[in-house]
């Protein structure tokens, strides 16, 4: 329990919705935790509140122990890494690298080493010498997390770390920082919009929404037992369909899902279905069977094809079908397919996420 945060709130506007709003979550010791959520749902105004770069209305924010609420930046023992690079540019790599510990005035000897220490971990040892502008948008990121580490930090806060680069480096990106933290151990709060990065590289995420906390655990807990439907239709790239409680079971258009317990005949509800928990089926060959939809658009992408299939309701929903498998189905746009759910999580009422 290396971060202790308790119903932190802050405003920008008096009388205004906060921007973060009693939040209240740990991050546990040596792992990385993730801030989760969409624009807007208040990540770095509470990273920055970590930080000690706004002061909140009320709350309080324990590092290691230490009630930090109130300590200025420096006092905190972090080290931070936001989306754009923020090195200075007039100075080289080691220079920037050693920025910190020269304003904490350590002998020159122990820089020099501490910066040959960092240039190795992040590994661009033959790069010290040349300045930002000679540098690529990943290597530029990489200075940046070694300037965050060479003060030895007790905490690292990243925000949006790979948000600027280009898809491939980010993925690249997001497998070096996991083993730079298995290298270092240090306690890491990593805010991130993109649910994937999330539950590939953290052991423990914080979902966010309209500045508070949606739910808040493992990420697999997260993906597999969304708690609301906010949460259900974040994670995942799921769709979205509306339907009623006929005989204990939940009718979303075509598509029969089971319903909770506690649901009553003729209730309204909502069935969050994940791309690659349906599974389409083309029918018998001449047969008049009723079909559960038609194919609208196939989008090849990578290993799998997204079919967006159409319901006589007018709703769609996206499945994903591995790329050896479609090419067995033999389906096209226009086909009319059956459509069988294997997981679908169903929420009562009616109402907008
Ligand atoms: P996120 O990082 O999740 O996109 P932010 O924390 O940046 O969200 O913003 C949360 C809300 O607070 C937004 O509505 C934003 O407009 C508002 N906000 C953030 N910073 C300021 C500021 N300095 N002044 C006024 N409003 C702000
Ligand atoms: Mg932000």
């Amino acid at each position: 329990m290396s971060v202790i945060v308790e119903q932190l709130t802050k405003r920008f506007t008096t009388g205004g919705t906060p921007a973060v709003s009693d939040v209240s979550f740990h991050a546990p010791s040596a792992a990385i935790t993730t801030l989760l959520g969409p624009s807007g749902a208040g990540k770095s105004t509470l990273l920055r509140l970590i930080a000690g770069l706004e002061l909140p209305d009320s709350g309080s924010v324990r590092i290691e122990g230490v009630d930090c609420t109130h300590l200025p930046v420096q006092k905190r023992g972090i080290g931070v890494v936001f989306q754009s690079y923020a090195l200075f540019k007039h100075m080289t790599v080691r220079q920037n690298i050693a920025f910190g510990l020269e304003t904490r005035k350590q002998p020159r000897g122990e820089i020099e080493a501490r910066v040959d220490e960092m240039l190795k971990l992040v590994q661009l040892e033959e790069l010290g010498k040349r300045y930002p502008g000679q540098l690529s948008g990943g290597q530029r990121q990489r200075v940046a997390f070694a300037r965050a580490l060479a003060i030895r930090p007790k905490l690292l806060l990243l925000d949006e770390p790979f948000g600027a680069l280009d898809s491939r480096v980010r993925i690249e990106l997001r497998e070096w920082l996991q083993s730079l933290h298995e290298q270092t151990g240090v306690t890491t709060l990593l805010v991130t919009h993109d649910q994937e990065e999330a539950l590939e590289i953290s052991q423990h995420v914080v979902v966010l929404s309209d500045g508070r906390v949606a739910q808040a655990g493992p990420p697999e807990e997260i993906y597999d037992r969304p708690a609301t439907p906010f949460v259900a239709s974040f994670v995942g790239g799921t769709s979205v369909l509306h339907g009623s409680v006929r005989s204990g079971r939940a009718e979303v258009g075509t598509l029969v899902v089971a319903a909770p317990q506690s649901a009553r005949e003729g209730e309204a509800v909502q069935a969050f279905v994940r791309p690659h928990d349906i599974k389409i089926a083309k029918p018998a060959h001449g047969s008049n069977e009723l079909t559960t939809g038609r194919v609208e658009r196939l989008k090849s992408v990578g290993g799998y094809v997204k079919v967006l299939l159409k319901l006589p309701s007018g709703e769609t929903v996206t499945v994903e079908v591995p790329r050896a498998e479609f090419d067995d189905l033999g389906v096209v746009e226009g086909d009319h397919v059956h459509a069988d759910v294997r997981m679908a999580k169903v929420f009562l009422g009616d109402f907008a996420i």
